[in-house]
C-alpha cells in the first residue's frame, strides 16, 4: 500500500514536469548537427561564410541567428517545418545548385499562410529542376535557442501530417470542451464547487489547446508568433491554478487551512510567473526554473494529500487520484521519450491534451457514477420514508387508516373541494364488550377485521375513505353526497356492515352518527357533531343512523 502511494506521488511529479515543460524552455530540444552564426540584426540576407558547427549559439537574443540545417541527401522537393514561434522575424532561405535562392519569411504578428496546426510554421520552396543544396534559417531576436525545433520533411507527406495533427488536436479539444460543459451542468445541478473547478480547468485546457496549436490564428492572425506563445504559457499556468483549486477543494478534510492557503499561494505565483514571461526582456530560463520548482511543489503536496484522502476512504480524493493515474503515466513517458517532433508535429502537447481529456472524462464518469449511487440511495431513503409514513398512518389490526392518517388523507383528497359536500360517519359496534366477554378477545378481533374489510369495500365504490378511530369505533369520510342523501347513504353502510351469526363470527350491529360540512372544515367540529349524533343513536336503541345538522 505504501509502495503504491509512493508510486502515485512519483507519477504526480512527472505530470508536474510535463506541465512545467509547457512553460519551461529548458526542457525542449534544439536542432542537432546544424551550423550557426550570430550576426548583428538587419545585416542582409546573404548567408554568412563563417559558421560554427560545434557548441550552442550565444548572444542571439538581440541579434540575428543564422542556422544552416544538416542535409545529408536532400530530397528534390521538401518542406521545412519550424516549431518555434518566439522571434521577431524568421526567414527560410533555400539555395539551389544553379546559384538561385528562394526566401520565404514570417514575422511576429504576420505568419501569412505559413502557420500550421500543431504550433508549426511550414516553408516549401517552389519546384525547380536544379537540386537543393542548402537550407538556412535566419532568425531575428530569437527568444530561446533551447525552444527551437526544426524538421525537414518530404513535401509529399507534409499535408497528410497536418491533417492527422489537426484531427488529433480537434478530437482532444472537443472531448475537453464536452466534459467542460458537462461539469458546468453538474455544478449547476448539484451545486458543488468542485465541478465548477473541473469545468473551468477543462475550459482552460481547451483555450490552451486552441492557442498552442495556433488554431486561434484562424480568428486572430495578428497574434501569430511570440504573442501566441506567451498566451499559451499564461493559459497553461492558469490551468495549473485551476487544477490546484479543484484538488484543494477535495482536500478540505485532509489539509489544514494554512497548507491549503500555501498551495493556493504557490498556484497564484505560477500564474504571476507565467504572466511575467510575457514581459519584454524577461529572463525565460529563470522563469522556467521558478515554474518547475513551484509546480513540482504544488503537485507533490496535492499528490500526497490525495493519497492520504484516498487511504482515509474519502471518495472525491479517490476519484481524483484514479483520474490522474493514467495521464500521469502517459505524461511521465513524455519525459522519458522525446515526443517533441512526433505525433505529426504536435509532440508532447497533443499527449498533454489527450491526457487532460482522459482525466476530465474519467472525473466526469466517476462523478456521474457517484451521483447515480447517491440518487438511488436517496430514492431508497424516500421509498422507505414513504413506507414508514404509510405504516404510521395505518392501524395495525385492521389495516385501515388510523385517526392521524384519516384526517390527513381526507384533507389531501377532499380538502380543496370547498363547494362539494362532505359527510363524516362515526360508526360504533353495538355491545361489543359482550362479544369479547362471551367469545374472547380473539373472536372480537376477527369481528373487527371482517367489519373493516366491508368498510374498505366502500372506498372502491364511493369517493370516500374509511378509518379506525380506535377500539370498536370506525369512520367514513365521504365526498359529494348532499346532506339530504347522506342519511340514506349511512343507513346503507349500517345495513351492509352489520352481520348475522355464522360459524365463526357472532353477528353484530352498528350505530352511526353522521355530520356534514366540508372536508376543509376543522375535523374536531365535524367529529363533535358526529359524536353527538352517535350518542343519540345509542340512546335511542342502537342499530340505527342519526344525522346531526351542522351547527
Ligand atoms: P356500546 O353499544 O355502548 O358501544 O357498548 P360497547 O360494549 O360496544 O361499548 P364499550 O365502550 O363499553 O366497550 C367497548 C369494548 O371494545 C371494550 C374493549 O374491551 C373492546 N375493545 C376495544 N378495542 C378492542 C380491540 O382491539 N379488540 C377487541 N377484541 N376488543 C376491543
Ligand atoms: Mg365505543
Ligand atoms: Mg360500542
Amino acid at each position: 500500500m505504501f509502495k503504491c502511494a509512493i508510486g502515485q506521488v512519483v507519477r504526480l511529479a512527472s505530470v508536474l514536469l510535463m506541465v512545467a515543460a509547457i512553460g519551461c524552455p529548458a526542457l525542449a530540444s534544439p536542432p542537432v548537427n546544424s551550423c550557426f552564426a550570430v550576426r548583428p540584426a538587419d545585416a542582409g540576407d546573404q548567408p554568412p561564410s563563417l559558421i560554427n558547427c560545434a557548441g550552442t549559439p550565444a548572444g542571439y537574443e538581440q541579434a540575428t541567428l543564422w542556422l544552416r540545417l544538416p542535409m545529408r541527401s536532400p530530397p528534390n522537393h521538401l518542406a521545412l517545418l519550424v516549431h518555434t514561434t518566439r522571434f521577431d522575424q524568421l526567414k527560410a532561405i533555400f539555395a539551389f545548385s544553379d546559384g538561385s535562392r528562394e526566401i520565404q519569411e514570417v514575422r511576429r504578428g504576420a505568419f501569412g499562410d505559413h502557420w500550421r496546426i500543431g504550433g508549426q510554421i511550414e516553408f516549401q520552396p517552389r519546384w525547380r529542376t536544379a537540386p537543393l543544396t542548402s537550407v538556412w534559417l535566419k532568425i531575428d531576436r530569437l527568444q530561446s535557442y533551447g525552444l527551437l525545433r526544426v524538421r525537414l520533411v518530404p513535401a509529399g507527406v507534409v499535408s497528410h501530417q497536418f491533417e492527422l495533427c489537426a484531427a488529433l488536436v480537434g478530437a482532444a479539444v472537443a472531448l475537453l470542451a464536452v466534459t467542460a460543459l458537462y461539469n458546468f451542468a453538474l455544478a449547476v445541478a448539484v451545486r458543488r464547487r468542485l465541478f465548477l473547478w473541473h469545468g473551468l480547468w477543462a475550459t482552460m485546457m481547451v483555450c490552451w489547446g486552441v492557442v498552442w496549436s495556433q488554431g486561434a490564428l484562424f480568428a486572430f492572425p495578428q497574434i501569430a508568433g511570440t504573442s501566441t506563445s506567451q498566451l499559451a504559457t499564461v493559459l497553461a499556468c492558469l490551468a495549473v491554478l485551476l487544477a490546484s483549486l479543484s484538488a484543494i477543494s477535495v482536500l478540505k478534510g485532509v489539509f489544514a487551512s494554512q497548507i491549503r492557503r500555501a498551495i493556493t499561494g504557490a498556484a497564484i505565483a505560477v500564474v504571476i510567473l507565467g504572466g511575467w514571461s510575457a514581459v519584454p526582456g524577461a529572463d525565460l530560463a529563470m522563469i522556467g526554473t521558478g515554474l518547475t520548482i513551484l509546480t513540482l511543489s504544488i503537485l507533490a503536496a496535492i499528490g500526497s494529500g490525495l493519497v492520504i484522502g484516498h487511504r482515509r476512504g474519502e471518495s472525491d480524493a479517490s476519484d481524483l487520484l484514479i483520474a490522474w493515474v493514467v495521464p500521469m503515466m502517459v505524461l511521465g513517458a513524455t519525459q522519458v521519450f522525446d515526443f517533441n517532433t512526433s505525433l505529426f508535429g504536435g509532440g508532447a502537447q497533443i499527449a498533454v491534451l489527450f491526457a487532460s481529456a482522459f482525466q476530465a472524462i474519467c472525473l466526469s464518469a466517476l462523478a456521474t457514477r457517484r451521483l447515480g449511487v447517491l440518487r438511488s440511495e436517496r430514492d431508497a431513503a424516500i421509498a422507505s420514508e414513504a413506507a414508514l409514513a404509510e405504516v404510521a398512518e395505518r392501524d395495525a389490526l385492521t389495516g385501515l387508516l388510523n385517526r392521524r392518517g384519516f384526517v390527513r388523507r381526507c384533507e389531501q383528497a377532499f380538502g380543496d373541494l370547498h363547494h362539494i359536500p362532505f359527510g363524516l360517519l362515526l360508526i360504533d359496534v353495538d355491545r361489543f364488550k359482550r362479544i369479547n366477554d362471551q367469545f374472547g378477545h380473539e373472536v372480537g378481533d376477527a369481528v373487527l377485521v371482517r367489519l373493516s374489510t366491508r368498510l374498505r369495500a366502500f372506498e372502491d365504490r364511493y369517493a370516500c375513505l374509511a378509518g379506525r378511530l380506535g377500539g370498536e369505533e370506525f369512520l367514513i369520510g365521504v365526498s359529494g353526497i348532499p346532506a339530504d342523501a347522506l342519511e340514506r347513504f349511512a343507513d346503507h353502510v349500517r345495513a351492509e356492515i352489520g352481520t348475522s351469526d355464522d360459524d365463526i363470527h357472532p353477528g353484530v350491529t352498528v350505530s352511526i352518527g353522521v355530520a356534514h360540512g366540508t372536508a376543509s372544515g376543522p375535523f374536531v367540529a365535524l367529529y363533535g357533531n358526529a359524536d353527538r349524533a352517535l350518542y343519540e343513536a345509542k340512546a335511542s336503541g342502537r342499530n340505527r343512523v342519526v344525522l346531526k345538522e351542522a351547527s
